[in-house]
């Protein structure tokens, strides 16, 4: 069967290749655990149950989990322990299950979601994702994900081209996620200020690329309004393996305050800022081979 799964479509057969994203047809996890460095909504106290896929169909050149994205390293899931493990998950207290960079993996994924709910899953599925997405893939999605995450990376297509390969990137994942809030609405929380439901895009800022920030920021106040949540994120971490200018430097404050500015003076309603001081290793947990889960 020839994959076209997300908008790369290399109509490759996976059982004998792999494709762009580095996958074949094995499911391979490269960490599953309890994470506590997502957004509050997200994290909570608890923390969240969170299953780190390997493989990538962005492959950004400032990719912090640059391990991951060539698709070898993790343990290979059967259908029956990914969903042996999002039970686990939530029997250790998750707030969610949170499946990060889901996409190539899409047949496995929805497949464990059916075995794990039918067996007791009941906590909020997330599916946290670059957005380089196709509508069909989002669709399979219908009724098994509760919430999404969608990082909606880039407005100017010179910049996806050159960072993350992909010129069509905007258009695509703008797309995608009008799916998503079609399926879930905005995210909504608990009491707690848990999320239970809905889309929170995620933008998180590049360094000398202010520009574009505006410009996603404007395009999704466009298309879905002053009541879209956003989450503006800092954490950009420059790594050694990436020395173009300007992505070789961190974010500096000022380049965040405009970006949060932006926001404001955009009439968002529903904005989550961080603190600069928030980069860190936190955000690039150990990733193995073996999964103790
Ligand atoms: S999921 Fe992987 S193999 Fe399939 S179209 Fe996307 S990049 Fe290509």
């Amino acid at each position: 069967m020839s994959c076209s799964i997300c908008p790369r479509a290399c109509q490759i057969d996976r059982t004998a290749a792999a494709g762009f994203c580095g996958c074949s047809s094995v499911v391979r996890v490269a960490r599953a655990a309890l994470h506590y460095d997502e957004e509050p909504s997200i994290s909570g106290t608890n923390g969240s149950g969170t299953i780190f896929f390997s493989g990538c169909n962005l492959k950004c050149i400032f990719c912090q989990n640059m391990v991951l994205t060539d698709g070898t390293l993790g343990e290979v899931f059967s259908v029956t322990r990914l969903a042996d493990t999002m039970r686990k998950l939530q029997a250790l207290g998750a707030h969610n299950i949170n499946l990060v960079t889901p996409t190539p993996h899409r047949d496995a994924i929805t497949a464990s979601l059916r075995i794990a709910k039918r067996e007791g899953l009941s906590i909020p599925v997330v599916y946290n994702t670059n957005a380089y997405e196709t509508v069909e893939t989002i669709r399979a999605y219908e009724g098994l994900v509760d919430i999404y995450l969608p990082d909606l990376k880039y407005a100017d297509p010179r910049l996806s081209k050159r960072f993350s390969h992909a010129a069509d990137y905007f258009e695509t994942a703008i797309g995608s996620i009008g799916e998503m809030i079609r399926q879930v609405g905005f995210m909504q929380t608990d009491k707690n200020g848990i999320a239970t439901k809905g889309v929170r895009i995620r933008h998180l800022v590049l360094p000398g690329c202010v520009f574009d920030t505006r410009a996603v920021l404007r395009a999704i106040r466009e298309r879905f309004g002053a009541d879209c949540p956003i989450s503006l994120m800092s954490q950009y971490t420059p790594i050694p393996e990436c020395t173009v200018k300007p992505l070789d430097r961190p974010l500096t404050q000022r380049e965040y305050d405009n970006a949060v500015e932006s926001c404001l003076s955009l009439g968002f309603t529903n904005v989550y800022v961080q603190e600069l001081t928030s980069v860190g290793r936190a955000y690039t947990p150990p990733f193995s081979d073996r999964v103790s889960l």
